[in-house]
């Protein structure tokens, strides 16, 4: 792997679609296009087929030696006034893969890049489209009403970029023959940052509970209501955060949130009849994430029933903690040692096109630092000499993965 070049091209697209402002590659917009354009010229250097799929994924096919593929990837779209390297290293890193690879000759067994069409949802508000589509979890009837700001469907937009909805699923046939899967990224978060290192295997991608606390009580005159005759919702709810923020901590490797709550009637002179507080939990382990939640559910009831309140918690989504595939993930330690940094593996918080890719074949991906330990904002760096580990790990990996699809491993996918 040839960082340098990485590098290069990361600061090329960054001149090209970002600016003062930060990344503004939203997908289904002309800077995506743009983008997109770029990404096209890098691989008309290379050996390879390019395509687009029915979900809008673009695919740089390269033959091998052996049955089926490995894939590398990730997505190239951007949240508005977003950083460089989201997504971007992904894809740069996967282009460097192909490069390198055809450099040294034909591959034991084929390598295709795939950059997934909108994993930000920064339009409509639905992450990983293009990876959920290939992998069949995307329920086209959930998204097809979906609205940008200016009111815009979303089947409409797609069908700008020929992308019909109702087809989308059918990408899903990219992945015959498919072994196995590898994505880089940044943290976006400050554990490496803390810890001194500029890179980490990915253990997989945490689950996720997300539930709406509705607290109800009664709403009473500020002056006339006697603190010991009060049903103070927000009292209750106030209550149960900082006990729910207990839970997080009880929890090692757990997160939990209250990312906000509000009050009726939200008035200075009324003791809130009603508070909604927004619950976000996450974890690897589903035991614990369930434990998490039920510890949850038991301190607004504890909460709810001290401040004279009933409580009600109300689903808003979930999803499984999706791990990654254990061998991989050893050969991706052994490779950021091997490339500098420490044998390390560690969760990731936010969901990634690979989480979908997970479900179906072995799967592994590796994080670069982010510091400032920031994302989807124009802020978001890494050290140069970080990202070069990262790169470095992540061809180590990605020959690893070659290597043993040679040897009759990581059998292709049906
Ligand atoms: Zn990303």
């Amino acid at each position: 792997m040839n960082a340098d070049r990485v590098l290069e091209d990361l600061r090329e697209l960054a001149r090209l679609t970002g600016g003062p402002d930060g990344a503004r590659r939203v997908c289904w917009t002309d800077e995506w296009t743009k983008a997109r354009e770029f990404l096209r010229s890098r691989l008309a250097e290379l050996p390879v087929e390019v395509s687009v799929d029915e979900a809008g994924n673009l695919w740089a096919a390269m033959e091998g030696d052996g049955e089926g593929f490995v894939t590398v990837g990730s997505h190239t779209d951007s949240v508005p006034a977003g950083g460089w390297l989201d997504g971007a290293l992904g894809v740069f890193t996967a282009v460097e893969a192909l490069r390198s690879q055809a450099e040294s000759g034909r591959p034991p067994v084929g390598l295709r890049l795939v950059d997934w069409a909108d994993e930000e949802g920064a339009r409509f508000g639905r992450s990983l489209f293009g990876s959920s589509s290939c992998a069949g979890t995307l329920d086209p009837d959930e998204v097809r009403d979906l609205r940008d700001r200016d009111g815009e469907r979303l089947e409409d937009v797609l069908a700008r970029y020929d992308v019909e909805l109702d087809r989308a699923r059918e990408s899903g046939a990219r992945l015959r023959g498919a072994r196995a899967y590898i994505e880089a990224h940044i943290e976006q978060g400050p554990v490496l940052e803390s810890r001194g290192e500029p890179a980490a295997a990915v253990l997989g991608t945490f689950g996720v509970e997300r539930h709406v606390a509705v607290f109800t009580g009664e709403t009473a005159h500020a002056g006339a209501t006697p603190m010991g005759m009060r049903r103070d919702t927000f009292m209750a709810a106030s209550q149960a955060a900082l006990a729910i923020r207990d839970v997080g901590f009880a929890h090692e490797g757990g997160v939990c949130t209250v990312g906000g709550a509000t009050s009726e009637p939200g008035v200075v002179t009324a003791v809130p009849g009603r508070t909604e507080m927004l619950l976000d939990q996450r974890h690897l382990d589903p035991d614990t994430l369930a434990a998490m939640l039920s510890e949850a559910r038991e301190a607004c009831e504890r909460a709810a029933s001290d401040h004279g309140c009933e409580v009600e918690l109300k689903h808003l989504w979930s999803i499984p903690p999706i791990p990654f595939d254990d061998r991989l993930i050893g050969f991706a330690r052994q490779a950021v040692q091997d490339a500098g940094g420490q044998d390390t593996a560690i969760p990731s918080g936010p969901l990634h096109d690979a989480a979908e890719m997970a479900r179906l074949i072995p799967t592994v991906m590796i994080f670069s630092s982010s510091s400032p330990p920031v994302s989807h904002t124009k802020e978001e760096d890494t050290p140069e000499a970080d990202l070069r580990v990262a790169i470095e790990a992540y061809g180590r990996t990605a020959s690893g993965m070659l290597e043993l699809a040679a040897a009759g491993e990581l059998p292709p996918r049906e």
